[in-house]
């Protein structure tokens, strides 16, 4: 066991950076002198929820491609949408994104454009390439055909400049109500691509918006924003994930009609992760529902739910830059992403002991009142790390999983009559357990043999296990909150009729141990700070941590467990 503490996990590959077409295109862009060279791309977040891990790939992207080659990367929210939009998520998005260790250039709002938009869509109208539709939504799916099908024209299609210029106006005075008329691009019915039959530009909605108040009533839809966005703030590159693959054509053609800045739209593949979910949807029912403690909850594959379990952003960036971008749809196994994670904590975690399951350990012949300070390695990956002490004394604490009085093959820990070392202190021998009147184990008799302090021996006898250990009177209570996957399935979406992902949710994911024993100098650990307690994993301090009761998440377990040693030799 004791020489787990510097292995990392699963096999990945560690090359520092996968093939990336993008950036063979910017290469190729700055050597044609295209746009002059220069370089600038915008991370576009619709504020309806919490950042996820598949967001922190585009941001990786987006910003780190602008860094690369001296360009300027945007932080634009797509806000189009004031039904499903909060401040929460824009203060959220921005603290992430900085987080993750990115400046933007600029700070915008699609909102911020509204008027600018407006003015287009009233220069498409005079152009005779929009018009206002009287269709509600179901008609107009009705009437958009399908695949195989051609689209019909609407009745509405034929209406005067002037009569569409009065009745946009007048949809934007509000004096419709919501869903009854639309504006929409007047493109073509039967094209093979449904977005070009005639797609809806703006809809109605009397709501509130979270920055422009109730100053508009019509709001733009996506296809239509999105692109004069960009190009309102000359985006050379404007990076999507690939289910967009179908609305490039209809980006260029607003972009052409209107002839602005041709920003160009390009498309990566999206960001699956085995055993989670990548979608604010979902993962914003896992919070309405109580599934799950809140957006930041350590088991979510938000941004905020992972630094919160005591992932680092480097971590992160590493993974990011490790998974590549490719054209097509892939998973990712956790295990992909947990192995940038144990490598980055394993150089900079600093080692203590904490003992989850406490067990009681007496050591007969050791003097009752003597307390000695023993030297601790804080780090051995950083020497810079230095060395603290820590109190050792007749009365100790272990895991109850490093006693066997029944020991099985291949387990060298404690058991009845046996040696092991205690790490930095000494070499004890068991001597006996005691039982409660259920015949639980309460405690163990030990003795230690004096000639072995910092857990070496003289004589050069071996023994084969080495465990950590605190020191009963000086050993801080903790809380320490077990994690597991979220859900049971590796696909969490796949389920049997009647059935959502839900379905899938892992009931085991959460277990919280109380009475842990900490060493003394984690009684006043600040929250955020990463260890990892010697055998037993990665752990960081929770936010409701306070001075003398500590909270701690475990990040992530070192790479073998016994139990996983165990189930091999069965
Ligand atoms: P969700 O379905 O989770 O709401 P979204 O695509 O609607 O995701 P946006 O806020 O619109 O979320 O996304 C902002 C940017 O992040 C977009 O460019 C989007 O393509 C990208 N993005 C979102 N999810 C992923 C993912 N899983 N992998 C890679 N990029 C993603
Ligand atoms: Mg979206």
């Amino acid at each position: 066991m004791s020489s787990q503490e510097n292995t990392t996990g699963s096999p990945v590959e560690e090359t520092s950076e996968r093939s990336n077409f993008i950036r063979d295109i910017i290469i190729e862009d700055i050597r044609t002198g295209r746009h002059d060279g220069r370089v600038q791309t915008r991370f576009p977040p619709e504020p309806n929820g919490y950042l996820h891990i598949g967001h922190a790939k585009a941001i990786c992207l987006d910003f780190g491609l602008a860094a690369e080659f001296g360009g300027k990367c945007n932080l634009r929210f797509d806000d189009t949408n004031p039904s499903k939009e909060e401040t929460e998520y824009v203060d959220a998005i921005q603290e992430d994104v900085a987080w993750l260790g990115f400046k933007w250039d600029g700070l915008f709002y699609a909102s911020d454009y509204f008027q600018q938009l407006y003015d287009w869509a009233v220069q498409l109208i005079k152009d005779g390439k929009a018009f206002v539709c009287d269709l509600t939504a179901d008609e107009i799916r009705e009437y958009r055909g399908t695949l195989t099908e051609p689209g019909k024209e609407s009745p509405y299609r034929s209406r005067s400049i002037e009569e569409n210029l009065d009745l946009f106006a007048r949809m934007k005075n509000g004096e419709f109500p919501d869903g009854s008329r639309t504006l929409r691009a007047k493109i073509d019915m039967s094209s093979p691509n449904l977005n070009f039959r005639d797609p809806v530009m703006y809809r109605i909605l009397h709501m509130e918006h979270h920055r422009t108040g109730d100053s508009w009533c019509i709001y733009p839809m996506y296809d239509y924003a999105h692109g004069q966005s960009d190009s309102i703030e000359g985006v050379t590159h404007s990076i999507c994930t690939l289910e967009f693959d179908n609305n490039r054509p209809l980006y260029n053609w607003f972009i052409e009609q209107l002839g602005i800045f041709p920003s160009q739209q390009y498309e990566f593949d999206r960001l699956s992760v085995t055993y989670t979910l990548l979608s604010k949807r979902k993962l914003l029912k896992l919070v309405q529902d109580g599934h799950v403690t809140g957006w930041d909850d350590p088991r979510m594959p938000t941004i905020s739910g992972m630094r919160r379990r005591g992932y680092t952003s480097e971590a992160i960036r590493n993974f990011c830059a490790n998974i590549g971008v490719s054209k097509t749809n892939g998973v990712t196994q956790i295990a992909h992403l947990e192995y940038f994670l144990r490598e980055d904590l394993n150089r900079h975690a600093w080692r203590v002991s904490a003992v989850l399951n406490p067990l009681r350990v007496v050591i007969e012949n050791y003097p009752d009142d003597l307390v000695e300070e023993m030297e601790a390695i804080n780090n051995p990956e950083d020497a810079g790390a230095g060395t603290r002490m820590v109190p050792f004394s007749k009365i100790l604490y272990i895991e109850q999983e490093d006693f066997r009085e029944d020991p099985p093959k291949q387990f060298y820990r404690l058991a009845p009559g046996r040696e092991v070392r205690l790490r930095y202190g000494y070499l004890i021998t068991c001597r006996e357990a005691i039982k409660d009147e259920t015949g639980r184990i309460v405690e163990l008799r030990c003795t230690y043999d004096p000639e072995t302090r910092g857990g070496n021996t003289p004589d050069g006898r071996k023994v084969k296990s080495t465990i950590h250990w605190v020191s009963a009177a000086h050993a801080v209570d903790a809380e320490v909150r077990l994690y597991e996957t979220l859900f049971t399935k590796e696909d969490p979406n796949e389920v049997e009729d009647g059935q959502d992902f839900t379905a899938n949710l892992n009931p085991d994911s959460l277990k919280v141990l109380s009475g842990c024993k900490v060493e003394p100098g984690l009684r006043e650990a600040v929250p955020g700070t990463r260890y990892q307690f010697e055998r037993m994993g990665y752990f960081c301090v929770d936010r409701e941590s306070v001075p003398g009761q500590p909270v701690f998440n475990r990040t992530i377990t070192l790479k073998d467990t016994w139990a996983k040693i165990e189930q091999k030799i069965r």
